[in-house]
């Protein structure tokens, strides 16, 4: 008796209606008819199901901050500032109220797995770490997240930090990472997080190439070092937005090097629309890494939210799933190939960005699903439809309809 079978259910990629078995957690079998019997049976009515949403890069610590300190200028600078005087404020509490709004939101929204960012440096302390441990196993039913311990202010500059991102770690950090262009040894921050990386045994995630001055990229300095130390499938870059600006030769040059390195690339849309090429007084540049081709040169990309609703990103509500749509628009993908992939950025593909494998509607995959109110994958990228109905490791963990809609006679009637 299988626990569940989802009916009738449309898969990207794959014609026709489908049924998908869902057993101990995990999908057991994928057939066009099931004859297995199931304790549950949901016929999907030719609904769209895919694999659980995927935001592989998140800062839960710093959402939600406009409504404490709305912008008055609207620039980098004063995201910078403001956003560091605010750190100061920080309590746990208030860390842990902002967190749950967004972790609740995306278990609605079908996210099933996100990687949050969370900062560690001598103004912090271990306070962010120490507000969202206790999320991840609070929420763990509805959504795995890993916790990626970060140094967003810089290590060589901020002494103590480093002794601080090792206690994190150790405290039950899943990743490493920094932001190594706000150091002012970039080469010896992004060392010493690999050596972090070595002692932990743990994946790196590195903001990176996301000025937009004329300064050489630092990604061969994280291909180097993910050479050397072995670390290929283990190393994740948010932004890259310098990557927009290169040549289709360079580009690909670049995209040969991150292949054979195993490196995947995350854009972060949202953020870097609003925050890129603010010198630009008129034919303002986009500065979104180029997913597309880089994944035509065999690169793992996705795209994720990053911020939401703070001075470096204002807007956004956690939906991983717009921002797959907002993507689709940037990079101007117009076709159902193209949707197809700005799907898989958001879930197969954004998991293996950030380590998780085997994932997918297939046999032996966890049973982390969601059954979407739309018949395909261009009609998903179109609409990021609300109508929602989300599985988490087998189990039924949250459903949205749209609420009523009410017209009254005189617009009908003009
Ligand atoms: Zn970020």
């Amino acid at each position: 008796m299988m626990d569940c079978v989802i009916e009738n259910a449309a898969l990207v990629g794959r014609p026709g209606r489908w049924a998908i078995a869902l057993q101990d957690g995990h999908i057991a079998d994928v057939q066009p008819t099931m004859r297995a019997p199931a304790q549950t049976i949901i016929n999907a009515a030719g609904h769209l199901l895919i694999p659980g949403l995927v935001d592989g890069h998140i800062h839960l610590d710093k959402a939600f901050l406009l409504q404490q300190a709305p912008a008055q200028v609207g620039d980098f600078a004063e995201a910078l500032a403001t956003t560091l005087q605010l750190k100061q404020q920080y309590t746990i509490e208030d860390i842990q109220e902002r967190s749950r709004t967004v972790l609740e939101r995306a278990i609605a929204f079908g996210i099933t797995a996100m990687r949050s960012h969370v900062e560690v440096d001598p103004i912090l302390g271990l306070k962010s770490m120490e507000a969202l441990l206790p999320l991840k196993r609070e929420y763990a039913t509805g959504i795995t997240l890993q916790l990626a311990v970060f140094a967003q202010e810089g290590i060589t500059n901020q002494p103590g930090t480093e002794k601080l991102l090792r206690q994190a770690m150790a405290m039950g950090g899943d990743v490493i990472g920094s932001a190594p262009y706000v150091d002012p040894d970039p080469q010896r921050n992004i060392a010493i997080i690999f050596d972090i990386a070595e002692e932990f045994d743990c994946d790196v995630d590195f903001h990176l190439d996301f000025l937009d001055n004329d300064d050489p990229l630092q990604l061969p300095l994280v291909v180097a070092e993910t050479q050397k130390r072995q670390w290929q499938g283990r190393v994740c870059l948010g932004h890259m937005t310098k990557l927009a600006g290169l040549s289709p030769e360079q580009l690909q040059a670049i995209a040969a090097d991150l292949q054979s390195a195993g490196i995947s690339i995350l854009a972060l849309p949202a953020s870097d629309l609003y925050m890129m090429s603010r010198q630009d007084t008129y034919n303002v540049r986009r500065g979104v890494a180029p997913l597309h081709q880089l994944a035509d040169w065999g690169v793992t990309v996705g795209t994720a939210t990053n911020n939401i609703q703070n001075l470096f990103t204002p807007f956004g509500d956690g939906d991983v799933l717009k921002i797959a749509t907002l993507l689709a628009n940037v990079l101007q993908l117009g076709t159902s190939a193209q949707h197809e992939f700005c799907l898989d950025l958001v879930t197969r593909q954004g998991a293996k960005a950030i380590g998780i494998d085997n994932y997918g509607v297939e046999p032996g995959c966890a049973a982390d699903l969601v059954l979407l109110g739309v018949n395909s994958a261009s009609a998903a990228i179109a609409t990021a439809t609300p109508h929602r109905t989300v599985f988490k490791a087998g189990k039924l963990v949250a459903q949205t309809q749209l609420q009523s809609q009410t017209f009254w006679e005189a617009v009908a009637t003009g």
